[in-house]
């Protein structure tokens, strides 16, 4: 085993503290990489905070991974010593069932493998995320890196980039298509610049009236206050297809009321209460309000080529791991521009 330091939660709600992991030494399959940076989520402090309930303590999170390539199995083909290699949600699933057969290891029949907050498919051995300074994995689930692009600005890509791309294929967005993208944070911004790339026309909603120039800059071609009730009249039955990533509690029936007759919203936002809908929302215009959750690893695959491709990345903060406990309050606030990102050269080993 290798003794690897980390950073971790150690019981819910409290502050983030160095800790030490063990990490396997790379089976025939697996690659061992040294992180060089991992994205902070939103996900990591609902978790961290056992917000979404049954979390695993001590807890290292952490799913947005770049790292290099330190140490390869006997049978691996995929990557050499010395590539990049990026991991994100998963780290393993069964890879036979059906599920697993169409591309969509997030929904494994046998339950995947998150990449912390969870167990290897022995459902045993904890997993520990990339708030680390190394990690191993099978290199069935890591993905390539395409050279060229920002290192500490392709990290989140892992998932905020995944997670609003998929949704986007998914619906088809198209030229011509009437976006909302509710809420700029880490995904919101990620969601702008790709409906903006795929010829959308984007509209970002936020609570911070203080984001409408960044939200211009990254490609929106509108900006309106969710605060405002009046903004709710004005944009009504706008929409072709609505992207939520808002991470509290909030009134789906009024976003719904900005869909065109037949139009989609869809949640990529997991705030820890439930929301109730009414029915009228959605009769009356036959909408449809739906579900999406990151992407498997092709589809991952795809989007960092499709990302290497349309030169996108995301817009960064990169921060010593010695502030991730302010980055997570920063959040709280909406202080995010628009990704915070660990360095991981500051986790001495
Ligand atoms: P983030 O960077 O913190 O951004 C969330 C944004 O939501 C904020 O910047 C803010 O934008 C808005 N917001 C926050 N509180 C709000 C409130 N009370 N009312 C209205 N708007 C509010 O978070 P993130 O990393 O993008 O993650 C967003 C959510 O997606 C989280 O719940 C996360 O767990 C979830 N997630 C889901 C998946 C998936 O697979 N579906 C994957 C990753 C993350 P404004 O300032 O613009 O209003
Ligand atoms: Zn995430
Ligand atoms: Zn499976």
């Amino acid at each position: 085993m290798l003794k690897t330091p980390a950073y971790a939660a150690v019981a819910p709600n409290q502050p983030l503290t160095p800790f030490s992991i063990e990490r396997r030494e790379p089976g025939p399959h697996d690659i061992l990489l040294d992180v060089l940076y991992c994205g902070v989520c939103h996900s990591d402090i609902h978790q961290a905070r056992d917000e979404w309930g049954g979390g695993i303590f001590p807890m290292v999170p952490g799913h947005e991974i770049v790292g290099r390539v330190k140490q390869v199995g006997s049978s691996v083909t995929k990557f050499k010593v010395g590539d990049l290699a990026g991991i994100g949600c998963m780290v393993d699933s069964c890879r036979t069932c059906e599920t697993c057969g169409r591309g969509y290891e997030q929904f494994c029949e046998k339950g995947m493998a998150g990449t912390y907050n969870g167990t290897e498919m022995d459902r045993k051995t904890p997993t520990y995320g990339g708030y680390s300074s190394r990690i191993t994995v099978s290199e069935h689930f890591a993905l390539k890196v395409p050279a060229g692009l920002g290192l500490s600005a392709v990290a989140p890509l892992l998932c905020a980039g995944i997670t609003t791309y998929s949704p986007l294929r998914q619906w088809n967005c198209k030229k011509g298509d009437r976006v909302a993208v509710v809420g700029l944070g880490g995904l919101g911004h990620m969601a702008v610049k790709f409906a903006v790339s795929m010829g959308a026309e984007v509209t970002l909603l936020s609570t911070s009236a203080s984001k409408e120039a960044d939200a211009r800059r990254l490609g929106a071609h509108a900006f309106a206050n969710s605060k405002d009730e009046a903004t709710f009249q004005r944009l009504a039955r706008r929409f072709d297809l609505i992207i939520d990533t808002i991470s509290a509690p909030h009134d789906y029936n009024k976003y719904l009321g900005l869909l065109r007759v037949q139009g989609t919203m869809v949640v990529v936002g997991v705030p820890p209460e439930q929301v109730p809908v009414h029915a009228f929302s959605l009769i009356g215009g036959n909408k449809r309000l739906a579900g999406s959750m990151i992407g498997g690893i092709a589809e991952t695959q795809e989007m960092l080529d499709y990302c290497a491709k349309h030169n996108i990345v995301s817009d960064v903060e990169v921060i010593p791991i010695q502030k991730i406990n302010e980055a997570y309050e920063r959040m709280m606030r909406g202080d995010v521009r628009y990704r915070f990102v660990i360095d991981l050269a500051s986790l001495a080993s």
